[in-house]
């Protein structure tokens, strides 16, 4: 089981250790002084938060040195490869604030050269046509310490082979019936030598090929020579790519001569608690209608957190904070959200809004009147200036800030008791009305107009401090509130289907939620705001001026940072 990594990582210099070998090879000279990374995402399902710690490396370096970064579509596997896809992972790119110019290209743009390479390597005698199955040649595999057997097919005559290939492609042989193997060696240590196969028969049309091919390059004969033919010159990649690397240089010599190979460094996967991040089951929660789409806000894509509210900036300031090491972590959402507080709190404009409401009514106060109460939007930031909050006599608070017979250190409303209403007045709670099943109907309270907030003499200080909304201007709106969307803390450590450890009550839907007449008239998708003393909450895409709706982003309190803080102290 992964280690958690609580700590942030601290660089010297302020560069990661990819970052310091980059500015090493550029300070000696290495490619002319070039540099040219590229994202090479399979367009396969939506971009995770995984992949955004990837590609705010490739993109961020280029832009750190002054290089350029190439978008990459490794389009290798026309039957799980799809268009929608493509779109997706460039909008998401964007949204992060990366472009890749004009160097925007496809695995599949090179395989013609990669179909030559092939034929050229079987007329030297390094590559095989194989009739075996699958499962006999990965029982011929061998393990780490013990060779692998030769396949029969393996010393066919280079004529023959030529043939095979060749009509291959034409598709005149079944899908898995012969592969394209590299002829290399079946006992090396290292057992993606041991005779890899290049090339696979595949008869689904390809989305951008149509039926041009009917052999398919594998992803390890096509990924370091699409490096290669774009000149990259640094390939940043996670870490189980190592073992794979000496073979992407293997074939890659196959091309180059000794001046130039794209250099492939590793870094550890962005792994997190109560997340997958495997794009299969991501697909299957899907499919499978277990979310509600790929950008559902419980998801770890990225779509899903822009839905639900996390920001750009919250993004790259966690990927930044966690950092990039050559050891594999599980690292603690909380400090994903954390990071998503932090940007929320100095931008989302605070509002009022009551979430389980229960009715107020200030029976002092002349019934009819009203008075307008100026909010700011962002106590943090004064700049942002006030908006109008209409009050009445009647008003909306929460149903959990008033008790009948609180315990001592409640400090909200309950009979006899004093609280401010937030921006207005100190009042006194003088009872409650009950239905028939006991349970408040309305609570009752007299005012104190000399308690204004802001007017002279206002300071009389009372614990606590309510937010509430006017009855007669509120609107209603639905909130979607989210809890963690798998119940175990790392589900991919757990045996089993994944799918049972998914939280059952992960989505609780609010429908009667009572919002101040200035945020429904000002709520655009996409908005974040703050509902006083509740959290930070984001107008969802759904929403329109008939049926407002708001998912909620993240709760205000940070317990897990305050834990964090005394356990550095301890
Ligand atoms: P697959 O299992 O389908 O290959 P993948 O998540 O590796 O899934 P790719 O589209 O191949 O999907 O990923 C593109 C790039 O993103 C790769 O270079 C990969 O190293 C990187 N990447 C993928 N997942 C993570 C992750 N969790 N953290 C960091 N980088 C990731
Ligand atoms: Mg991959």
């Amino acid at each position: 089981m992964k280690e958690i990594i609580e700590e942030e990582v601290v660089n010297e210099g302020g560069l990661n250790f990819v970052e310091q070998e980059i500015k090493d090879d550029l300070a000696a000279g290495k490619n002319g002084g070039r540099l040219s990374t590229r994202f090479p995402p399979e367009p396969n399902g939506y971009l995770h938060i995984g992949h955004a710690k990837a590609f705010i490396m490739d993109f961020g370096a280029a832009e750190k040195f002054g290089g350029t970064c190439n978008l990459r579509f490794d389009d290798t596997n026309p039957q799980k490869e799809d268009m929608e896809y493509v779109n997706a992972i460039k909008r998401d790119i964007h949204w992060l604030g990366y472009d890749w110019g004009d160097r925007l290209y496809y695995a599949s743009d090179y395989f013609p050269q990669l179909y030559d390479l092939a034929v050229r390597m079987i007329k030297e005698g390094k590559a095989y046509v194989d009739e075996q199955t699958s499962e006999q040649i990965a029982a011929q595999k061998g393990t780490p310490t013990e060779p692998g057997t030769d396949s029969p097919y393996r010393n066919r005559p280079v004529e023959e082979n030529l043939d095979l290939f060749r009509r291959m492609n034409e598709g005149e042989f079944e899908e898995g019936s012969m592969v394209l193997r590299a002829k290399i060696d079946m006992a090396n240590s290292n057992m993606h030598f041991r005779d890899p196969i290049m090339y696979r028969i595949i008869k689904t049309p390809h989305w951008r090929t149509g039926t041009t091919w009917k052999v398919y390059p594998m992803y390890d004969f096509a990924h370091g020579q699409s490096d290669y033919f774009e000149g990259v010159t640094h390939s940043i990649c996670t870490l189980e790519f190592v073992p794979h690397r000496p073979l992407y240089e293997y074939f890659v010599k196959e091309l180059a001569d000794e001046s130039y190979c794209p250099r492939q460094i590793e870094f550890n996967r962005l792994n997190l608690t109560y997340t997958v991040m495997s794009k299969r089951k991501l697909l299957q929660l899907v499919k499978e209608n277990l979310v509600n789409g790929w950008d559902d806000p419980r998801m770890p894509t990225l779509c899903g957190l822009r839905r639900r509210g996390y920001t750009p900036s919250a993004i790259k300031d966690f990927v930044n904070r966690i950092g990039y090491t050559r050891y594999e972590a599980l690292n603690h959402i909380e400090l994903l959200e954390h990071a998503v507080r932090e940007d929320l709190n100095k931008t989302a404009t605070r509002v009022s809004a009551v979430v389980n409401p229960v009715k107020l009514v200030l029976t002092n106060y002349p019934e009819g009147e009203e008075e307008t109460i100026y909010m700011d939007n962002n106590p943090e930031n004064l700049e942002e200036g006030k908006h109008a909050m209409p009050f009445t006599r009647e008003l909306w608070i929460e149903r959990e800030d008033f008790m009948e017979n609180p315990p001592k250190k409640f400090f909200r409303l309950s009979p006899d008791k004093e609280v401010r209403l937030k921006g207005a007045y100190i009042i006194k709670c003088t009872g409650v009305k009950k239905n028939a099943d006991g349970e408040i109907e309305e609570i009752y309270a007299e005012y104190d107009p000399e308690t204004k907030s802001g007017m002279p003499g206002s300071d009389r200080k009372v614990k606590g401090t309510l937010h509430w909304v006017s009855v007669p201007h509120a609107k209603v709106a639905e909130v979607r509130d989210y809890d963690r969307l798998f119940a175990v803390e790392n589900p991919s450590a757990e045996e089993g289907d994944f799918r049972e450890l998914l939280n059952p009550d992960s989505l609780k839907i609010r429908e009667n939620v009572m919002i101040e007449p200035w945020l429904a008239d000002n709520a655009k998708a996409e908005d974040h705001f703050q509902f006083t003393r509740l959290g930070y909450y984001t107008v969802d895409p759904d929403s329109t001026p008939e049926k407002l709706v708001f998912n909620k982003t993240i709760g205000l309190k940070d317990t897990w940072a305050k834990e964090q803080k005394k356990a550095s102290k301890a």
